[in-house]
């Protein structure tokens, strides 16, 4: 609460300060009725209570991460002036910010002298590195693994160019003999690497992929729409810090600040190492790019109008949170980590439950042992509404029988998948509140499986 009533008024001196910079203007009024906007903002309150606390640790399902205070207040403040990124027009310093902050980020990654730009999130900005994928390479295929983003494919079909998924290995991982076969018999223009996959947080090998790449030729793009900055990680494991070392040989690179870069929703990013790609987005706006010589955001985008607000919001967290390994942002991120393999350090001890890997990033995944992979499904999704009930929020995800016929011989296989719980541990306090997590895990599941009958020991 102190947190909040110190913000706002943050919030309020700012925006003083900013309107100092329009005082030469008349004075203009206009017509607000403050009591129906109460009123009004109060009915939204009361509806907003009806909402998953995602601001709690004990929200540990999706992945929803807050803003960091200093985005939201930046974000809302820009709002009383509303700029519009798409040219320096519509939005003159924000579009600097973004210019700014999009090299930070560049930069974070090893791209030197990339064009990037911010857009609506990671569909768009892949959207838009595929899209330049077909421009330079029209008709050839693109590839991604089955644990790839779904937007991938529904991406091709909008763009009508031939997809392939690639079967991933037991650890979600794409599959490197799979690749070099469909590599063998088709004309792939862009194998999609995923660093940090959405279900999982599973790393595809992008030093073997690089490998083919120099055999087989094709462009390389990393979807890290979701991992990107646990680049300024120290406690990965050897796979994720050999292929995070690589991602500056990659053509192209997805990231979304409003994932883990703690920006409300509406940011995500895209960099392309050859900045002549530009030449592809050529348009002829006959309104907007009349203010400056210099390059109009607008004219490096397939949005048109876009959030000013996202930049400068983006712009106020670098600068308190500079994205360098050892730096404040880091070590949140650390903790993340730490807290899921801390918290799969627990499950692996407790016969009640099966994880099928250790996590790469922050992403944990586990099954509740049954006798056959539906009853295994339906204890997870029992354990998720009980656990609701106490005020741990899980999610579930559906993972393929491959991941775990190695691991859980005895598992009758009456379908092809298990739903598993999955829980996305974003929040740096999640590293603090495993032990209640856990707590609240352990008394849930016993009561679900004794409601069920199902007989596993702890
Ligand atoms: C979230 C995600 C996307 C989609 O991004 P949105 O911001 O939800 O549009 C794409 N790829 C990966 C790997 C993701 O995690």
């Amino acid at each position: 609460m102190v947190l909040k009533t110190t913000s706002l008024n943050l919030l309020n001196q700012a925006t003083a300060v900013m309107e100092q910079g329009f005082e030469t203007l008349p004075p203009f009024s206009a017509n607000i009725d403050i009591d129906k906007i109460k009123d009004i903002l109060t009915e939204v309150a009361t509806r907003m209570q009806d909402n998953f606390p995602y601001q709690h640790p004990l929200y540990a399902g999706q992945m929803q991460k807050p803003p960091h205070t200093i985005a939201r207040l930046a974000y809302a403040l820009s709002l009383w002036i509303n700029p519009n990124n798409h040219s320096l027009d519509g939005g003159r310093v924000s579009s600097i910010m973004e210019k700014e902050a999009v090299a930070n980020i560049a930069k974070m990654f090893g791209f030197e002298d990339s064009l990037g730009h911010l857009c609506g999130g990671g569909t768009m900005a892949n959207l838009e590195a595929l899209w330049i994928s077909s421009k330079l390479a029209p008709n050839k295929l693109i590839v991604a693994s089955q644990q790839a983003h779904y937007t991938h494919t529904r991406l091709c079909d909008v763009l009508q160019i031939p997809f392939k998924s690639i079967p991933t290995d037991q650890f979600g991982r794409m599959s490197i003999s799979h690749l070099e076969d469909v590599l063998k018999e088709n004309n792939v223009g862009t194998v999609v690497v995923t660093l940090g996959t959405t279900a999982i947080g599973s790393i595809d090998p992008l030093a073997n992929i690089l490998k083919l790449q120099s055999k087989y030729k094709f462009r390389i793009h990393i979807d890290t729409a979701y991992g990107g900055y646990f680049k300024l990680a120290k406690n990965l494991d050897s796979n994720a810090t050999e292929a995070f070392k690589l991602i500056n040989q990659a053509d192209s690179i997805v990231v979304d600040p409003h994932k883990h870069g703690l920006q409300p929703y509406g940011c995500g990013c895209v960099l392309f190492k050859d900045p002549s790609v530009g030449a592809f987005y050529k348009h002829d706006s006959p309104y907007t790019y009349f203010s400056s010589e210099e390059l109009h955001l607008g004219e490096i985008s397939l949005e048109c109008s876009r959030s000013g607000s996202a930049a400068v919001a983006l712009w106020a967290t670098q600068k308190l949170l500079p994205l360098m390994p050892g730096g404040e942002f880091a070590t949140d991120l650390e903790k993340s980590r730490e807290a899921a393999l801390q918290f799969h350090t627990k499950l692996s001890q407790d016969k009640r439950f099966i994880c099928p890997f250790v996590p790469e990033l922050d992403i944990i995944v586990y099954a509740v042992k049954g006798s056959t992979a539906s009853e295994s499904s339906k204890l997870a999704k029992a354990v998720f509404d009980a656990a609701a009930k106490k005020s741990l929020h899980l999610a579930v995800a559906n993972l393929p029988k491959h991941f775990f016929e190695s691991k859980w011989k005895d598992l009758k296989w009456d379908q092809d998948h298990i739903s598993c719980l999955r829980s996305c541990l974003m929040k740096p306090e999640h590293l603090d509140w495993l032990e209640k997590i856990w707590q609240i895990l352990d008394e849930t599941t016993s009561v679900v499986l004794e409601q069920h009958k199902v007989a596993v020991k702890k």
